[in-house]
């Protein structure tokens, strides 16, 4: 039988989003498998989130409960990682997303075990007696398929933004068993010191209108209008990684593959060109309306709404007509 095993990756004491769209990836592939998922969480104080895992639809849950794991030490978490794959027989998929974690454990794995990889893929299927994967390129303007034998061991990291979030089934049961930390002395060139976490400000996940600022806007001082227009609105403030790298905007505000995944019902960006990076944080958005310059621009591709025009016009009479 083909084992699925889903490595949850845990920030601030919560398992991150981009694990739970794994988890649907693993879900779907595993009907077509007839796959048992199986999960494994490294970390400190992780007891009940290994319980919470279960409720995803993991049979099997291999926890890794140490202080060596307080903070996230690459070496140590891949060290002890390959011990716990080495106790599956193929054929076995390992997954992760591809964030900065998945993308640095995953690679490492897939050469300690010279086995195949399907990096940043949108999706994982099965066709006859392959595992294929979808590699968007070149912001998704290129799909590339790769191909690998669904028999052997295959490692692969889920790109976000692209399958829901798994959810909480309270009736699921399953099984956390306990496995200790292999760590060597060759990876102890690694010293974690302190995590600091930066300070949030705003949670714009929860906000039901977002009018965000890109490149396009400007300067920081110009991104005030921006500010008015969320406050005139009701909404909150979003930005584009360029405009948070810029220092325009804190980074609590970014939107996108770095940044956070919002719904919300009114999505309005402003000078953001809509880079691969920025539309899976914001895509799925059920109204949303543009203002940019460039009518080619990819971000109107996914409007519903779009005003071709400098951004500075625009806002203005926009907050005159709310204010009456
Ligand atoms: C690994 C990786 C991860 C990334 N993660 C993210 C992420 O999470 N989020 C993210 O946003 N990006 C991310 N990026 C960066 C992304 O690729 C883009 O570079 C970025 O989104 C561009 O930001 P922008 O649209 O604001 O700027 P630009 O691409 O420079 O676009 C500016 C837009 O403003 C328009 N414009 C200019 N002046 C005006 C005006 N006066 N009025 C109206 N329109 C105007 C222009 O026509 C243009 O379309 C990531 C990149 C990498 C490689």
């Amino acid at each position: 039988m083909t084992n699925i095993l889903v490595i949850i990756e845990v920030a601030k004491g919560k398992i991150m989003g981009i694990t739970k769209e794994c988890l649907t990836v693993a879900k779907e592939l595993s009907k077509d498998l007839g796959a048992e998922i199986e999960g494994v969480i490294l970390g400190q104080g992780i007891a009940d989130l290994a319980d919470e895992t279960i409720k995803y639809g993991v049979k099997k849950v291999h926890k890794v409960d140490d202080a060596q794991f307080a903070g996230t030490n690459i070496l140590y978490h891949t060290r002890t990682l390959e011990a716990i794959i080495k106790q599956f027989t193929p054929p076995v998929i390992i997954m992760a997303g591809a964030s900065l974690y998945g993308q640095e454990i995953i690679p490492r794995l897939a050469a300690r075990f010279n086995s195949a990889m399907f990096a940043s893929v949108n999706s994982l299927s099965v066709e006859g007696e392959n595992l294929i994967g979808i590699h968007p390129l070149f912001e998704e303007k290129l799909l590339g398929t790769m191909s690998a034998d669904k028999d052997q061991l295959n490692f692969v990291t889920i790109l976000g933004g692209n399958n829901p979030e798994a959810e909480i089934d309270e009736t699921l049961s399953g099984e956390v068993t306990d496995f200790s930390a292999v760590i060597s002395d060759s990876d102890k060139r690694e010293i974690f010191v302190e995590e600091i976490i930066a300070k949030v400000s705003v949670d714009i996940t929860k906000a039901k209108l977002i009018v965000a600022g890109g490149r396009g806007v400007g300067g920081k001082e110009k991104f005030a209008i921006i500010y008015e227009a969320a406050k005139a609105l009701g909404g909150e403030v979003g930005a584009s990684r360029a405009a948070v790298d810029a220092d325009w905007v804190p980074y609590d505000h970014e939107i996108g593959q770095t940044g956070k995944t919002i719904t919300p019902d009114f999505y309005i960006g402003l000078g953001i060109s809509g880079a691969i990076q920025h539309l899976v944080g914001m895509r799925n958005s059920k109204t949303i309306i543009a203002v940019n310059t460039d009518e080619e621009a990819p971000m109107l591709d996914v409007a519903h709404y779009a005003i071709i025009a400098d951004l500075h016009e625009v806002l203005p009479e926009l907050l005159k007509k709310i204010r009456g």
